[in-house]
């Protein structure tokens, strides 16, 4: 879409909701004066730690502006689908949005390096990237082709490599194996010999109860514990090779958030920060609850993949990667950035992080 033609049709969008107009800001900001926006969100309503998390967000908004920014937030499929958050920032339909880059793949291949990718940076990586290392600054340069501003706001940290009905043991187990694992860790294991199946989250246990499915992944212990998965399999296999620290975002329609007062915008801002914070807390407590729950709910298996089976997803996972980013030069250019940010902070996580979680491990 042409710049020219995105304006317009953002002004379109938020002109059709006289509700929306009235709370656009004006000009001149007195003390008095009122904004109010609308989120829209990809996950479930009440779903914990994404959907609270981004109501939290929200209401600290209005917190630090005193109650005279308030953001209404609307759970997925409320007002617009779960999937339907980009079109529905971008076009100004509403003003935010709170969801994960790498749903919108099919608009730009560049953005899935904002989320996660197979074999990438965990939670402190993607902040250091993000924050410090450039990546923020393209994910913007990305987003503002669409009308478009990213924060990042939250992260699940690691996330589990997932359930399986067999051991795994070698690369070639995974052949012929129909797991539920979608977006770039799916085409690794695609890769690797084994069946994609996408399944909607309602789908996920009665197809690995029945054998639809071998094997699935979901996120980590504590909503894998919810979805009853421990039931209906028996091995619980990490890392989250393919999801090392997915970011969450804070989707902003970019003319909307230009048109605020330099306070509001320090606030929303503010208040992502925050939540990128906070959620990953939130998942690093309730996830390590969960696991000891986990344990004694059903008759599981706790493995962890055998190096030979990570180095060879590892080497796969290079090759998907080098794929998407021949898509287009933008999605080459944070390809690299990401790939040289990567492998010095690699050298300074083996001697740091990695070292010391041996020492705390043993
Ligand atoms: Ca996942």
């Amino acid at each position: 879409m042409k710049r020219r033609d995105f304006v317009k049709s953002v002004g379109a969008g938020i002109l059709a909701s006289s509700a929306v107009t009235a709370a656009l800001p004006q000009n001149s900001f007195g003390a008095d004066k009122k904004v109010r926006w609308r989120m829209v969100t990809s996950w479930p309503p009440g779903f914990p730690i994404l959907q609270t998390g981004a109501e939290e967000l929200a209401k600290r908004v209005g917190e630090l502006t005193q109650g005279r920014f308030t953001i209404q937030v609307f759970a997925g499929g409320e007002l617009v689908p779960p999937l339907g958050v980009f079109d529905a920032v971008s076009q100004g339909t509403v003003q935010c949005g709170h969801s994960a880059s790498y749903y919108w793949a099919g608009k730009s291949p560049a953005v899935q390096w904002f989320t996660s990718v197979p074999f990438g940076l965990n939670a402190q990586g993607m902040n250091a990237w993000l924050y410090y290392g450039g990546g923020l600054k393209l994910w913007e340069e990305v987003y503002s082709s669409f009308g478009l501003v990213p924060r990042p706001a939250g992260n699940t940290g690691v996330q589990m490599g997932g359930w399986f009905n067999k051991e795994i043991n070698t690369l070639s187990d995974f052949k012929g194996l129909k797991m539920r694992i979608p977006g770039l860790g799916g085409k690794v294991v695609k890769k690797a010999g084994g069946t994609v199946v996408l399944l909607p989250a309602g789908e996920i246990y009665t197809s690995l109860e029945r054998g639809v499915i071998d094997a699935t992944e979901w996120v980590g212990p504590y909503h894998d514990l919810r979805m009853g998965f421990q039931r209906v399999a028996k091995f619980y296999y990490g890392p989250g090779w393919h999801e090392p620290g997915s970011v969450l975002e804070l989707i902003i329609n970019k003319k909307a958030y230009e048109a605020l007062p330099a306070e509001f915008k320090a606030a929303l801002d503010a208040a992502a920060a925050e939540t990128n914070v906070k959620m990953l807390a939130e998942f690093e407590q309730k996830n390590s609850k969960a696991l000891s729950l986990l344990e004694t709910d059903g008759n599981i298996k706790l493995k962890i993949f055998p190096d030979q089976v990570m180095i060879g997803l590892r080497k796969l996972a290079k090759e998907v990667l080098s794929q998407e980013a021949s898509k287009d030069p933008m999605a080459a250019k944070v390809h690299k950035s990401f790939k040289e940010f990567k492998t010095r902070l690699n050298k300074w996580s083996i001697l740091s992080e990695k070292a010391y979680y041996t020492t705390v491990a043993g």
